[in-house]
Protein backbone atom coordinates (compact mmCIF):
# COMPACT_ATOMS: atom_id res chain seq x y z
CA UNK A 1 0.00 0.00 0.00
CA UNK A 2 0.93 3.80 -0.03
CA UNK A 3 0.54 5.32 2.34
CA UNK A 4 1.20 9.71 2.57
CA UNK A 5 1.88 11.14 5.62
CA UNK A 6 1.31 14.55 6.39
CA UNK A 7 2.65 15.77 3.16
CA UNK A 8 2.96 18.92 2.22
CA UNK A 9 4.49 20.87 -0.96
CA UNK A 10 5.54 24.23 -0.83
CA UNK A 11 7.48 25.75 -3.95
CA UNK A 12 9.60 27.94 -3.53
CA UNK A 13 7.81 30.90 -5.11
CA UNK A 14 5.97 30.31 -1.99
CA UNK A 15 2.64 28.03 -3.02
CA UNK A 16 1.23 25.31 -0.93
CA UNK A 17 0.54 22.83 -4.02
CA UNK A 18 -0.21 20.19 -1.19
CA UNK A 19 -1.09 20.36 2.22
CA UNK A 20 -0.76 18.17 5.16
CA UNK A 21 -1.90 15.06 3.29
CA UNK A 22 -2.31 11.92 4.71
CA UNK A 23 -3.78 9.28 2.91
CA UNK A 24 -3.30 5.61 2.75
CA UNK A 25 -3.94 3.43 -1.26
CA UNK A 26 -4.62 0.62 -0.39
CA UNK A 27 -3.13 -2.88 -2.18
CA UNK A 28 -4.76 -3.93 -5.14
CA UNK A 29 -7.19 -1.38 -5.47
CA UNK A 30 -7.79 2.10 -7.38
CA UNK A 31 -7.36 5.34 -5.26
CA UNK A 32 -8.34 8.02 -7.56
CA UNK A 33 -7.36 11.65 -6.57
CA UNK A 34 -9.71 14.23 -7.74
CA UNK A 35 -10.17 18.31 -7.61
CA UNK A 36 -10.35 20.95 -9.90
CA UNK A 37 -7.64 21.95 -11.90
CA UNK A 38 -4.28 23.56 -9.24
CA UNK A 39 -5.13 21.44 -6.24
CA UNK A 40 -2.36 19.31 -6.33
CA UNK A 41 -2.93 16.50 -8.02
CA UNK A 42 -0.19 15.89 -10.10
CA UNK A 43 1.85 17.29 -7.46
CA UNK A 44 1.02 14.93 -5.30
CA UNK A 45 1.30 11.79 -7.88
CA UNK A 46 5.05 12.97 -8.30
CA UNK A 47 5.92 13.37 -4.76
CA UNK A 48 5.45 9.36 -4.61
CA UNK A 49 8.07 8.63 -7.54
CA UNK A 50 9.97 11.56 -6.17
CA UNK A 51 10.11 13.60 -9.09
CA UNK A 52 8.82 16.41 -6.39
CA UNK A 53 10.50 16.35 -3.21
CA UNK A 54 8.01 16.87 -0.12
CA UNK A 55 8.71 19.70 2.24
CA UNK A 56 7.34 18.02 4.82
CA UNK A 57 5.40 14.29 5.65
CA UNK A 58 6.73 11.19 4.22
CA UNK A 59 5.28 8.32 1.93
CA UNK A 60 6.12 4.83 2.20
CA UNK A 61 5.54 1.88 -0.30
CA UNK A 62 4.55 -1.18 1.84
CA UNK A 63 6.15 0.54 4.92
CA UNK A 64 9.61 1.60 3.45
CA UNK A 65 9.99 5.24 2.74
CA UNK A 66 10.13 6.28 -1.20
CA UNK A 67 12.76 8.82 0.07
CA UNK A 68 15.47 6.03 0.64
CA UNK A 69 14.74 3.78 -1.81
CA UNK A 70 17.17 4.96 -5.30
CA UNK A 71 16.36 5.53 -9.10
CA UNK A 72 16.15 1.96 -9.88
CA UNK A 73 14.16 1.08 -7.41
CA UNK A 74 11.70 3.60 -8.06
CA UNK A 75 11.69 2.79 -11.70
CA UNK A 76 10.78 -1.10 -11.30
CA UNK A 77 8.60 -0.50 -8.15
CA UNK A 78 6.57 2.49 -10.00
CA UNK A 79 4.95 2.98 -13.28
CA UNK A 80 3.59 6.11 -14.39
CA UNK A 81 1.92 7.38 -16.92
CA UNK A 82 0.59 10.48 -18.05
CA UNK A 83 -1.59 12.98 -20.03
CA UNK A 84 -0.88 12.94 -23.45
CA UNK A 85 1.35 9.72 -23.30
CA UNK A 86 4.88 11.26 -23.29
CA UNK A 87 6.07 8.92 -25.73
CA UNK A 88 9.72 9.73 -27.52
CA UNK A 89 8.77 10.65 -30.63
CA UNK A 90 11.76 9.12 -32.73
CA UNK A 91 11.47 5.49 -30.75
CA UNK A 92 9.01 2.83 -32.10
CA UNK A 93 6.37 1.29 -29.73
CA UNK A 94 7.60 -1.41 -29.40
CA UNK A 95 11.32 0.37 -28.33
CA UNK A 96 9.04 3.22 -26.50
CA UNK A 97 7.52 0.23 -24.33
CA UNK A 98 10.58 -1.38 -23.35
CA UNK A 99 12.34 2.21 -21.98
CA UNK A 100 12.23 1.06 -18.34
CA UNK A 101 13.34 -2.54 -18.83
CA UNK A 102 16.39 -1.31 -21.20
CA UNK A 103 16.98 1.33 -17.95
CA UNK A 104 17.02 -1.86 -15.70
CA UNK A 105 19.26 -4.08 -17.72
CA UNK A 106 17.20 -6.24 -19.02
CA UNK A 107 18.27 -8.29 -22.35
CA UNK A 108 16.97 -7.30 -25.66
CA UNK A 109 15.11 -10.24 -26.59
CA UNK A 110 13.25 -10.21 -22.92
CA UNK A 111 12.36 -6.66 -23.48
CA UNK A 112 11.64 -7.32 -27.10
CA UNK A 113 9.27 -9.99 -26.09
CA UNK A 114 7.66 -8.60 -23.11
CA UNK A 115 6.82 -4.88 -24.73
CA UNK A 116 5.03 -7.29 -27.85
CA UNK A 117 3.39 -8.99 -24.86
CA UNK A 118 2.38 -5.60 -23.68
CA UNK A 119 1.03 -4.17 -26.99
CA UNK A 120 -1.18 -6.73 -27.13
CA UNK A 121 -2.39 -6.82 -23.50
CA UNK A 122 -3.64 -3.22 -23.78
CA UNK A 123 -5.15 -4.35 -26.86
CA UNK A 124 -2.79 -2.95 -29.55
CA UNK A 125 -2.53 -4.77 -32.63
CA UNK A 126 1.16 -6.00 -33.06
CA UNK A 127 1.44 -4.57 -36.64
CA UNK A 128 1.94 -0.98 -34.45
CA UNK A 129 5.10 -1.80 -32.63
CA UNK A 130 6.95 -0.83 -35.36
CA UNK A 131 5.08 2.74 -35.98
CA UNK A 132 6.16 5.92 -34.13
CA UNK A 133 3.92 7.62 -31.98
CA UNK A 134 2.87 10.36 -34.36
CA UNK A 135 1.27 7.45 -36.68
CA UNK A 136 -1.12 6.34 -34.13
CA UNK A 137 -4.02 7.86 -33.46
CA UNK A 138 -4.75 9.69 -29.14
CA UNK A 139 -6.28 6.55 -27.68
CA UNK A 140 -3.77 4.20 -29.07
CA UNK A 141 -0.40 6.48 -27.65
CA UNK A 142 -2.34 6.21 -24.78
CA UNK A 143 -2.42 2.46 -24.74
CA UNK A 144 1.35 2.42 -25.61
CA UNK A 145 1.93 5.25 -22.70
CA UNK A 146 0.36 2.42 -20.37
CA UNK A 147 1.99 -0.78 -21.94
CA UNK A 148 5.18 1.26 -20.79
CA UNK A 149 4.16 1.91 -17.50
CA UNK A 150 3.16 -1.99 -17.22
CA UNK A 151 6.50 -3.01 -19.04
CA UNK A 152 8.79 -3.76 -15.63
CA UNK A 153 5.50 -4.88 -14.24
CA UNK A 154 5.45 -2.97 -11.42
CA UNK A 155 3.25 -3.02 -8.49
CA UNK A 156 2.33 0.37 -8.26
CA UNK A 157 0.69 2.44 -11.01
CA UNK A 158 0.69 6.51 -10.39
CA UNK A 159 -1.95 8.10 -13.58
CA UNK A 160 -2.14 11.17 -14.30
CA UNK A 161 -5.01 12.03 -16.41
CA UNK A 162 -4.76 9.82 -18.81
CA UNK A 163 -7.02 9.49 -20.97
CA UNK A 164 -8.79 13.50 -20.45
CA UNK A 165 -7.32 14.11 -23.73
CA UNK A 166 -9.20 11.63 -25.62
CA UNK A 167 -12.57 12.32 -27.08
CA UNK A 168 -15.55 10.85 -25.24
CA UNK A 169 -16.00 7.96 -26.60
CA UNK A 170 -12.37 6.47 -26.79
CA UNK A 171 -12.15 7.57 -22.99
CA UNK A 172 -15.35 5.24 -22.11
CA UNK A 173 -13.37 2.75 -23.86
CA UNK A 174 -10.65 3.20 -22.49
CA UNK A 175 -12.13 3.32 -19.22
CA UNK A 176 -13.14 -0.17 -19.35
CA UNK A 177 -10.43 -1.38 -20.54
CA UNK A 178 -8.31 -0.41 -18.03
CA UNK A 179 -10.83 -1.70 -15.50
CA UNK A 180 -10.97 -5.12 -16.61
CA UNK A 181 -6.74 -4.96 -16.85
CA UNK A 182 -6.94 -3.77 -13.50
CA UNK A 183 -9.21 -7.11 -12.60
CA UNK A 184 -6.41 -9.27 -13.76
CA UNK A 185 -3.42 -7.50 -12.70
CA UNK A 186 -4.22 -6.29 -9.50
CA UNK A 187 -2.45 -3.22 -8.87
CA UNK A 188 -2.17 -0.89 -6.47
CA UNK A 189 -3.15 2.07 -8.51
CA UNK A 190 -3.49 6.11 -7.70
CA UNK A 191 -5.48 7.45 -10.43
CA UNK A 192 -5.34 11.76 -10.90
CA UNK A 193 -8.10 12.85 -12.57
CA UNK A 194 -10.34 16.52 -12.72
CA UNK A 195 -13.47 14.08 -14.08
CA UNK A 196 -15.97 13.17 -11.02
CA UNK A 197 -17.57 10.73 -13.30
CA UNK A 198 -14.47 9.49 -14.40
CA UNK A 199 -13.92 9.07 -10.69
CA UNK A 200 -16.65 7.58 -9.41
CA UNK A 201 -16.41 5.14 -12.13
CA UNK A 202 -12.87 4.15 -12.00
CA UNK A 203 -12.17 4.54 -7.67
CA UNK A 204 -12.42 1.73 -5.18
CA UNK A 205 -11.97 4.96 -3.39
CA UNK A 206 -12.00 8.61 -4.32
CA UNK A 207 -10.39 11.45 -2.35
CA UNK A 208 -11.50 14.82 -3.09
CA UNK A 209 -8.87 17.69 -3.36
CA UNK A 210 -9.44 21.09 -3.06
CA UNK A 211 -7.43 23.84 -4.09
CA UNK A 212 -4.55 24.46 -2.04
CA UNK A 213 -3.82 20.83 -1.68
CA UNK A 214 -6.34 20.26 1.40
CA UNK A 215 -8.06 16.55 1.68
CA UNK A 216 -11.51 17.25 1.70
CA UNK A 217 -13.20 13.76 1.81
CA UNK A 218 -11.93 9.88 1.08
CA UNK A 219 -14.58 7.50 0.83
CA UNK A 220 -15.88 4.96 -1.40
CA UNK A 221 -17.28 6.77 -4.65
CA UNK A 222 -21.31 5.41 -3.51
CA UNK A 223 -20.65 7.02 -0.43
CA UNK A 224 -19.33 10.24 -1.47
CA UNK A 225 -22.33 10.48 -3.71
CA UNK A 226 -24.76 9.94 -0.60
CA UNK A 227 -22.99 11.67 2.08
CA UNK A 228 -20.53 14.51 0.93
CA UNK A 229 -18.53 15.91 4.13
CA UNK A 230 -18.59 19.44 2.93
CA UNK A 231 -20.36 22.17 0.64
CA UNK A 232 -17.50 22.02 -1.17
CA UNK A 233 -17.65 17.98 -1.74
CA UNK A 234 -21.14 18.42 -2.32
CA UNK A 235 -20.67 20.88 -5.82
CA UNK A 236 -18.00 18.99 -6.54
CA UNK A 237 -19.95 15.61 -6.68
CA UNK A 238 -22.70 17.22 -8.49
CA UNK A 239 -25.40 19.15 -5.92
CA UNK A 240 -27.57 19.75 -8.87
CA UNK A 241 -28.75 15.95 -9.09
CA UNK A 242 -30.23 16.40 -12.29
CA UNK A 243 -26.91 16.82 -14.05
CA UNK A 244 -25.38 13.70 -12.43
CA UNK A 245 -28.82 11.51 -13.89
CA UNK A 246 -27.73 13.33 -17.00
CA UNK A 247 -24.26 12.15 -16.92
CA UNK A 248 -25.37 8.70 -15.45
CA UNK A 249 -28.18 8.03 -18.01
CA UNK A 250 -25.29 8.50 -20.84
CA UNK A 251 -23.34 5.26 -19.02
CA UNK A 252 -23.20 2.90 -22.24
CA UNK A 253 -23.19 0.55 -20.14
CA UNK A 254 -26.66 0.19 -19.92
CA UNK A 255 -29.34 -0.71 -20.42
CA UNK A 256 -29.42 -3.52 -18.58
CA UNK A 257 -29.24 -6.95 -20.21
CA UNK A 258 -28.41 -9.35 -16.92
CA UNK A 259 -29.87 -9.10 -13.42
CA UNK A 260 -27.83 -5.85 -11.51
CA UNK A 261 -29.00 -4.32 -8.26
CA UNK A 262 -31.64 -0.99 -8.93
CA UNK A 263 -32.76 0.96 -6.19
CA UNK A 264 -35.85 3.65 -6.84
CA UNK A 265 -35.12 7.52 -7.20
CA UNK A 266 -36.62 10.05 -8.93
CA UNK A 267 -34.42 12.04 -11.31
CA UNK A 268 -35.20 15.45 -10.15
CA UNK A 269 -35.99 17.54 -13.48
CA UNK A 270 -38.30 15.15 -14.02
CA UNK A 271 -41.85 13.18 -11.89
CA UNK A 272 -41.04 10.41 -12.80
CA UNK A 273 -39.26 7.20 -10.77
CA UNK A 274 -36.05 6.31 -11.84
CA UNK A 275 -34.19 3.61 -11.20
CA UNK A 276 -30.59 3.61 -9.89
CA UNK A 277 -28.58 0.68 -10.62
CA UNK A 278 -25.50 0.33 -8.52
CA UNK A 279 -22.69 -2.40 -9.02
CA UNK A 280 -21.80 -5.42 -6.53
CA UNK A 281 -19.57 -3.05 -4.84
CA UNK A 282 -22.91 -0.56 -4.15
CA UNK A 283 -20.88 1.90 -6.99
CA UNK A 284 -23.45 3.59 -8.86
CA UNK A 285 -23.82 2.57 -12.37
CA UNK A 286 -26.21 4.72 -13.58
CA UNK A 287 -29.70 5.88 -14.36
CA UNK A 288 -32.43 4.12 -16.30
CA UNK A 289 -35.88 5.31 -16.83
CA UNK A 290 -38.29 2.54 -15.39
CA UNK A 291 -40.31 2.96 -19.09
CA UNK A 292 -37.26 1.99 -21.23
CA UNK A 293 -35.97 -1.01 -19.68
CA UNK A 294 -36.72 -3.79 -22.45
CA UNK A 295 -38.91 -1.39 -24.13
CA UNK A 296 -41.90 -2.04 -21.61
CA UNK A 297 -43.50 -0.35 -19.01
CA UNK A 298 -41.84 -1.28 -15.89
CA UNK A 299 -43.94 -0.87 -12.79
CA UNK A 300 -43.74 -0.36 -9.01
CA UNK A 301 -45.02 -3.96 -8.95
CA UNK A 302 -41.99 -5.01 -10.96
CA UNK A 303 -39.79 -3.91 -9.11
CA UNK A 304 -41.15 -5.59 -5.85
CA UNK A 305 -41.46 -9.10 -7.23
CA UNK A 306 -37.86 -9.21 -7.39
CA UNK A 307 -38.57 -8.93 -3.29
CA UNK A 308 -35.43 -6.91 -2.58
CA UNK A 309 -35.50 -3.18 -4.30
CA UNK A 310 -34.92 -0.92 -1.87
CA UNK A 311 -37.48 2.18 -1.29
CA UNK A 312 -36.33 5.35 -1.82
CA UNK A 313 -37.13 8.78 -0.08
CA UNK A 314 -37.48 10.25 -3.88
CA UNK A 315 -33.77 11.45 -4.21
CA UNK A 316 -30.54 10.46 -5.11
CA UNK A 317 -29.37 10.61 -1.77
CA UNK A 318 -32.20 8.63 -0.30
CA UNK A 319 -31.84 6.06 -2.88
CA UNK A 320 -28.43 5.48 -2.37
CA UNK A 321 -29.03 5.36 1.57
CA UNK A 322 -31.77 3.21 0.61
CA UNK A 323 -28.80 0.74 -1.56
CA UNK A 324 -26.70 1.00 0.90
CA UNK A 325 -28.92 -0.15 4.11
CA UNK A 326 -30.61 -2.71 2.04
CA UNK A 327 -29.30 -5.84 3.57
CA UNK A 328 -30.32 -7.75 0.47
CA UNK A 329 -29.48 -5.57 -2.51
CA UNK A 330 -29.85 -8.21 -5.68
CA UNK A 331 -32.65 -9.59 -7.50
CA UNK A 332 -34.14 -7.50 -10.18
CA UNK A 333 -34.41 -9.04 -13.66
CA UNK A 334 -34.53 -5.90 -16.15
P1 LIG B 1 -3.28 19.82 -10.50
O1 LIG B 1 -2.49 18.67 -11.04
O2 LIG B 1 -4.28 19.44 -9.48
O3 LIG B 1 -3.89 20.66 -11.57
P2 LIG B 1 -0.66 20.78 -9.65
O4 LIG B 1 -0.20 19.78 -8.67
O5 LIG B 1 -0.08 20.74 -11.01
O6 LIG B 1 -2.25 20.78 -9.71
O7 LIG B 1 -0.38 22.24 -9.06
C1 LIG B 1 -0.82 22.61 -7.76
C2 LIG B 1 -0.44 24.06 -7.50
O8 LIG B 1 0.98 24.16 -7.44
C3 LIG B 1 -0.88 25.02 -8.58
O9 LIG B 1 -1.20 26.24 -7.97
C4 LIG B 1 0.36 25.17 -9.44
O10 LIG B 1 0.37 26.41 -10.08
C5 LIG B 1 1.44 25.08 -8.40
N1 LIG B 1 2.71 24.56 -8.93
C6 LIG B 1 2.92 23.38 -9.58
N2 LIG B 1 4.21 23.23 -9.89
C7 LIG B 1 4.85 24.35 -9.45
C8 LIG B 1 6.21 24.80 -9.46
N3 LIG B 1 7.17 24.05 -9.99
N4 LIG B 1 6.47 25.99 -8.90
C9 LIG B 1 5.51 26.75 -8.33
N5 LIG B 1 4.21 26.38 -8.28
C10 LIG B 1 3.88 25.20 -8.83
MG1 LIG C 1 -2.26 17.99 -13.03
Amino acid sequence: MIRFDGVTKQFPDGTVAVDDLSLTAPTGKITVLVGPSGCGKTTSLRMVNRMIEPTRGSISLDGQDTGRMDQAELRRGIGYVIQHAGLFPHRTVLDNIGTVPRLLGWDRTKTRDRSRELLERVGLDPHLGDRYPAQLSGGQQQRVGVARALAADPPVMLMDEPFSAVDPIVRDQLQDEFLRLQDELGKTIVFVTHDIDEAIKLGDQVAVLRVGGVLAQVAEPSYLLAHPADDFVADFVGRDRGYRALQFQATPRLPLRSERTVVLGERPDSDAGWLLVVDDDRHPLGWVEPRRIGGRAVEDADLHRGGTVARADGTLRGALDAALSSPARRGVVV
